[in-house]
């Protein structure tokens, strides 16, 4: 936890649309510019991103205590929640994204910004390479690299095909604007190729036939774009194939939006039926081909093929490359994604941070925590601890581990506790250490790790910021926990994830909405929330009008069919 004082920080940015650009070793080893405009005072910070972890990283940091230089390829904020409506005209792309400059400028302190992608990092000598993926026709190098004394990564994560043949071709992606604005152009593209006059019927359904595959909330938000655009817009201009038009989501589980609660998926999955949204659940998708999808019904095994129009894939996130790589260097190769420890730290690489989808709290490590916690507590070795003991052990891993509340606190662990309680006999008052982690475990194995949302990745940007701010201060006066293992206190608390709710916009102006404390809200009023929800939480007043009016002149005008 030893941070100097004006440390660097270096916050690196991804390239989210996908392929990153192959870099030679000689470029990363010898002829690389290194910039450094630094102030020597200060510690240099790099960040990588400007998506939702770099940006409110970047937006609560005071930039006058470090010497702050960004990196991304993509020189704007966008808010991603609202990619679904792009791609279908609800709101243009240009309402929800926010120069990147226009954020950092209103910043303390001097922030640089560089449009490039990091290639490579350098964990040893703390270093980034970097290549600009502007064209390369303009003059003078692309290439360049940057040192460190902190590294914050927050390049996010890409589009997961699980390999599957024919996906990267064949299928279209969300996670970028300009995917976005693709689907949008195909969308249009597929009705104006049905109404051709030299198609057969059998063609012009196979054009209309839009399939997503994924009943995630993005797969299922997307399906209800699509839907409300074609009966509210496209029908009235194309109405000789208004009967030919199929939307199927195609999911491996039993049912779509699973993260939620049962309620929200029975919900969708009626509304949809209502609609004529076809759901195949239990299907898995083996190839998808220019024409054809093919998929297995994961139950008997069958393995059939359906025609399509348009695929969009939406089956959740993998590791980007670049770090992929750094988890080679520095020794978490075996694991699937980037651990970092509860205070947002990389393990095995002092210096370097990892916040937003590209990282993962290592939750295991926490549970073995507390589990030494328990065994330290019953000092006797009887393998019990009275109630009071009890309770100040959980008070203990609280203040240490603020992250595992909900599971203390959880109706599932109130009720063990009862449990384990009763053949001691109440009046002996005693629990059962062995019993309780047991349930632990159990409540471990299905919470493994928070989920990759915007959410998460700004409660870690926010974090990391005020950490930074105070890294002089706390060092005198720590404020975290007592160290487990050694003595002292942590410097800082350990970063603690506020669940705020989530919602699942259903088309048809319904929206279903799980929020704090197991309440569930679905409906058209549910929308409403939704509206006024995502308004205010757009980076800029800017953002925050251009959106209210895409949605005012979409329900005066309708959304604009134009291929453009
Ligand atoms: P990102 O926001 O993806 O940002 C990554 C940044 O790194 C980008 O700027 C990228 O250009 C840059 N970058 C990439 N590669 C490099 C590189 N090599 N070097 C430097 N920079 C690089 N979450 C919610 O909570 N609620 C929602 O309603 C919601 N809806 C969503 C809808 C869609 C369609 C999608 C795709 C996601 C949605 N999410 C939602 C999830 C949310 O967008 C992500 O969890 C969030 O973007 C993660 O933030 P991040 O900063 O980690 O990554």
């Amino acid at each position: 936890h030893g941070y100097p004082a004006y440390s660097k920080l270096l916050v690196l940015c991804t390239l989210s649309s996908g392929g990153l650009v192959a870099y030679s070793e000689s470029q990363s080893d010898v002829g690389t510019p290194s910039i450094d405009s630094s102030d020597p005072k200060k510690k240099k910070v790099v960040v990588l991103g400007t998506g939702w972890a770099a940006t409110s990283f970047v937006k609560d940091l005071d930039a006058s205590l470090y010497d702050v230089q960004v990196v991304s390829p993509r020189n704007y904020f966008a808010f991603t929640p609202l990619l679904p409506s792009v791609t279908c005209g609800t709101v243009e792309a240009r309402s929800i994204v926010e120069p990147i400059r226009n954020i950092i400028k209103k910043r303390r302190g001097e922030i640089q910004y560089w449009e490039a992608e990091c290639v490579k990092l350098d964990a040893v000598n703390k270093t980034v390479f970097c290549q600009s993926n502007i064209d390369n026709n303009l003059a003078g190098s692309s290439d360049f690299s940057l040192e460190y004394d902190y590294l914050v990564i927050a390049i996010g994560a890409q589009v997961n095909t699980f390999n599957t043949p024919g996906v990267k071709e064949n299928c279209h992606f969300l996670k970028e604007v300009e995917d976005a604005l693709k689907i949008r152009r195909t969308v249009i593209d597929c009705f104006e190729k049905a109404v051709l006059p030299s198609l057969s019927e059998e063609e012009r359904r196979t054009n209309l036939h839009f399939v997503i595959v994924g009943g995630g909330p993005t797969g299922v938000e997307f399906a209800a774009e699509l839907h409300d655009f074609v009966e509210e817009d496209l029908i009235k201009i194309y109405p000789t194939v208004k009967d030919l038009l199929k939307i199927t989501i195609i999911q491996s589980g039993d049912h779509v939006l699973n993260m939620f609660d049962e309620r929200i998926s029975a919900f969708a999955e009626a509304k949809f039926s209502r609609d004529g949204i076809e759901v195949q659940t239990g299907c898995r998708v083996v190839s998808v081909s220019e024409k054809e999808i093919t998929m297995k019904v994961k139950s008997k095994g069958e393995v059939y093929s359906i025609p399509h129009g348009l695929v969009v894939w939406s089956t959740g996130v993998g590791t980007r490359p670049v770090v992929r790589d750094f988890m080679e260097q520095i020794g978490q190769g075996k694991r699937r994604i980037l651990a970092t420890d509860e205070w947002l730290r990389v393990k095995g690489s002092e210096s370097v941070y990892a916040i937003g989808d590209c990282a993962t709290i290592d939750q295991r490590k926490i549970m073995e925590d507390i589990s030494s916690i328990f065994e330290v507590a019953d000092r006797n070795n009887s393998g019990t601890l009275t109630v009071e003991e009890f309770q100040e052990v959980i008070d203990d891993i609280l203040i240490r581990y603020p992250q595992v509340e909900h599971y203390l606190r959880s109706k599932h662990l109130q009720d063990v506790t009862d449990l384990l309680r009763g053949p001691l006999g109440n009046d002996r008052q005693e629990i059962d250490i062995e019993g309780f982690k047991l349930a632990l475990s159990h409540v471990d194995s299905q919470t493994k790790s928070l989920p990759a949302t915007a959410q998460v990745a700004s409660q870690q940007g926010a974090y990391l910021a005020r950490c930074f701010n105070r890294m002089e201060n706390c060092q005198d006066n720590p404020e975290g926990p007592r160290r487990f293992r050694g003595s002292g206190r942590h410097r800082f608390l350990p970063f603690r994830y506020k669940h705020f709710g989530q919602f699942a916009p259903l088309g048809g102006e319904q929206a279903a909405a799980e929020l704090p404390g197991d309440w569930v809200s679905m409906g058209h009023s549910t929308q409403w929330l939704w509206y006024s929800v995502y308004a205010s939480k757009q980076v800029s007043w800017r953002t925050r009008m251009l959106v209210i009016s895409d949605w005012t002149r979409r329900f005066i005008f309708g959304r604009d069919s134009s291929r453009i």
